[in-house]
Parts: structure tokens; C-alpha cells; sequence
């Protein structure tokens, strides 16, 4: 015999089937997810006249804005162009004037900037005004290296991975205290129902980066270079540790794209759209870029996708 709660239950069943409505669609019910964000990341460009570069970026563009299902904006992971670090003025400004004019022609999309090492200028030019970081600032139109804003119910927060070392010669990877105190207070002013994506250009956690480019060396192990990843993830990941809401990370920098899942947080490299510096392939990642999905639970999905460019 049926109880009262399952007959109407059956019936109500039946009700919704007669309206043509599929099982999947009644299983799933109101709590079906929704898609709130669909944006296109694009990192490691690494702009220079040689090579076809221009053309590869070109072709990366259309490609992603004849997917079917369109991209609202282009997230720059940073190295737009090849090298500002070692370059006189005019090299640089002639890979950024390619890099701007490429997107001028070849792209209707809302651009969003994170900087990476490679356009920052002249690490020794220290007197010029463009030195440094604000000649990519300048570039990216960006007041501050780092900064966050809200998107279809998710919280961004663009990082700046590149800090120069104390000497002024060099970058490290690391947030400076400055940085550090102010992502605190961004995190602890989000509410923890707002799901959150980081993005930066360095990886702030990288098993890639650990594997490749034969790191290992007899008797001291895996030895990573101070330029392949941040320098300060373990101070970074014990704060991650106390907001649940924080879902994913993107970054660029190693052209590798790997995917790691580390308390709850997956961190994404999404290769390169140079792929080895527009010489082929790196290792088994191709030139690409990825179409990143962001949902109403807090769930996400990253895809990357190869633009079909021959070196
Ligand atoms: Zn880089």
C-alpha cells in the first residue's frame, strides 16, 4: 500500500512527466546550476615581432570569438610581450605597440590584466619614469598591480606575482607585505558565500613546475629556481586554509597546463598562447588558451583549448 506522501509524491511525479519535462530535469530539480561567468584566459603571449607572433595571437583571438558559445571578457595572465626585463625602451615599446594593435584590430572583447615578470621594464633603468612596473601599468591601464572586483556572483582577485629583489636587478615571485595585508583584508571583507577566483601570473602552487626542465639534483633532490613559482605559498595557502569560499586559481608563467588540488583549492597553469616561446610545443602542452566556466554553487570548469598554430 502507498502512503499519502508517497501517492502524491508519485503523482506529482507523473504531473510534471505529462508536462514534458525529462526525468534528469526533475532529478536535478531547482538546484540545477547555473552558469554565471564564461571568460576566455589567455597567458603568456609573449609579444616580439619575430617568429609570426603576431599572427599567433591573431589567430588565438578568432579563434576564441568564433566558439559558439562566446567568452564575456579576455582575463590576460600576464607576459603580453616577449621581454621588457633586459630591453631598451624602444624594443619594448615596439612589442606593446604590436601587442595593442592586435587587439585593437582583432578583438571586441573586455580585456582584464594581470602582470606578469616579462612586462616589467628595465630592471636597472631606475631612473627613467616608465621604469619597472609602471611601464606595464601604463600599458594594461591599470592604477594599481593588484586589485578585485565582482563578477556574476564570484569574487576575482587579480594578484601581483613580481616583485623585484631588494638589489633591483631581478624579480622574485612573492606578494610584497604591502600586497599580503591587503589581500587579508579583501578575503576577510568577502562574505563566504561568495565564491572566489585568484589569479596570478606565477603559480602559487605547481607540481609541473617541481617535474620539468630535469630540477633534480644529486643529493639536494627537486630544486626549483626563485623565478618558476611563488616564494611565498606556504604563507599564502595557511591563509587560503581559513576561507573555504576560495575555489580556484589561475595562473600562467610555466606555458604548462596542469591542474592540482591541494585543501580544497584547484590550481590551474593554463599553458601559454606562445607555447615554447612560438617555437612549438612545450613538453606535451600545446599553444592555447583556456574557456573558464564559473557557477552559482561555487563549482567551475577550465578547458583548454589549442588554436591549431603551427610554429
Ligand atoms: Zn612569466
Amino acid at each position: 500500500m502507498l502512503t499519502r506522501r508517497q501517492l502524491i509524491k508519485s503523482a506529482g511525479l507523473f504531473g510534471l512527466l505529462g508536462s514534458g519535462l525529462s526525468l534528469k530535469t526533475i532529478a536535478a530539480g531547482n538546484s540545477e546550476k547555473k552558469r554565471v561567468v564564461r571568460f576566455a584566459h589567455l597567458t603568456d603571449v609573449h609579444m616580439e615581432p619575430e617568429l609570426n607572433a603576431p599572427a599567433g595571437l591573431a589567430k588565438c583571438l578568432h579563434h576564441l570569438q568564433s566558439q559558439k558559445d562566446q567568452p564575456s571578457f579576455v582575463m590576460s595572465g600576464g607576459d603580453c610581450i616577449f621581454d621588457a626585463l633586459h630591453q631598451t625602451k624602444n624594443r619594448v615599446e615596439l612589442q606593446w605597440n604590436i601587442w595593442q594593435n592586435i587587439f585593437r584590430q582583432d578583438n571586441t572583447l573586455p580585456i582584464e590584466h594581470c602582470i606578469g615578470n616579462h612586462d616589467c621594464w628595465g630592471f636597472g633603468q631606475k631612473e627613467d619614469p616608465l621604469y619597472g612596473k609602471k611601464y606595464a601599468m601604463e600599458k594594461m591601464q591599470l592604477t594599481m598591480p593588484y586589485r578585485s572586483f565582482n563578477n556574476g556572483g564570484w569574487h576575482f582577485i587579480i594578484l601581483d606575482s613580481i616583485q623585484p629583489k631588494a638589489d633591483g636587478t631581478w624579480y622574485t615571485c612573492l606578494l610584497d607585505d604591502a600586497q599580503f595585508s591587503w589581500l587579508q583584508q579583501d578575503l576577510a571583507a568577502t562574505p563566504l558565500s561568495v565564491p572566489i577566483i585568484v589569479v596570478s601570473h606565477a603559480p602559487l602552487v605547481s607540481a609541473a613546475t617541481v617535474v620539468t626542465d630535469n630540477k633534480f639534483k644529486d643529493g639536494e633532490g627537486y630544486v626549483i629556481g626563485v623565478g618558476n613559482m611563488h616564494m611565498d605559498s606556504p604563507k599564502i595557502i595557511e591563509l587560503f586554509d581559513q576561507y573555504p569560499n576560495i575555489k580556484l586559481c589561475l595562473s600562467g608563467h610555466i606555458h604548462l597546463h596542469e591542474r592540482v588540488l591541494y585543501n580544497g583549492v584547484t590550481y590551474i597553469s593554463n599553458g601559454a598562447v606562445s607555447g615554447n616561446w612560438w617555437k612549438g610545443m612545450r613538453y606535451k602542452t600545446d599553444n592555447g588558451y583556456a574557456l573558464v566556466n564559473l557557477y552559482d554553487d561555487g563549482s567551475f570548469d577550465d578547458e583548454y583549448v589549442s588554436y591549431g598554430w603551427n610554429a
